[in-house]
């Protein structure tokens, strides 16, 4: 099994440790060339979801990326993944992949709450560490999606077929219960 990850900008490093750690084979998505190689799976990274798409765009990966997506290619988006992947957002004109049917709000916990760690209820596993920052949060979701965690009563995970989405980042936490969960997708 191989992971492909997104590696324009913000917390990929994180991701491929996870991996590296699960003895699951990576490597880094930054141009072109570097998805005409077979992979089974792909992660978005968090970081600023208006600069990824600025350099997808100019980098020339958002078609085969979108294109890979739409075919049923595994895709975990944390936190700015989310928002890649969201159908709608809420307080954005932007769309991105836009494959997933959820509504996605940025930046959705105010400059208070811009960053928070909480242990909370995920899908099957139990609590999980969960470290939020700058977060969104999931609005409303369309009905072939399955909720996976609530914080507050917002939807903070979820998924769609071969689509699994996080608001937070479980990268940065030592626990790979949900990077497992994705790799069990595959
Ligand atoms: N606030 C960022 C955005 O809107 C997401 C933050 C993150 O990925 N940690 O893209």
């Amino acid at each position: 099994m191989k992971i492909g990850i997104l590696s324009l900008q913000g917390a990929f490093i994180e991701h491929a440790k996870i991996l590296d750690r699960l003895g699951v084979e990576n490597f880094e998505i930054r141009q072109r060339k570097d998805v005409e190689q077979q992979f089974d799976g792909l992660i978005l990274p968090g970081g600023e979801s208006t600069v990824m798409g600025k350099l997808l765009q100019e980098l020339e990966l958002f078609i085969p990326l979108q294109e890979k997506i739409q075919h049923g290619m595994p895709v975990f988006g944390t936190c700015a993944g989310l928002i890649l992947l969201s159908k709608e957002i809420d307080n954005d004109t932007h769309r991105y992949f836009a494959t997933m049917d959820i509504c996605a709000k940025r930046n959705a916990y105010g400059r208070q709450l811009g960053s928070f760690y909480i242990q909370a209820p995920f899908g099957k596993l139990g609590d999980i560490p969960m470290t939020f920052i700058r977060a969104p949060y999931i609005k409303s979701l369309g009905k072939d999606c399955e909720i996976l965690a609530t914080v507050d009563n917002k939807i903070v995970a979820a998924r769609q077929q071969k689509q699994l989405v996080t608001a937070f980042h479980p990268e940065l936490d030592e626990d790979n219960r949900v990077h497992q969960y994705f790799l069990s997708m595959i």
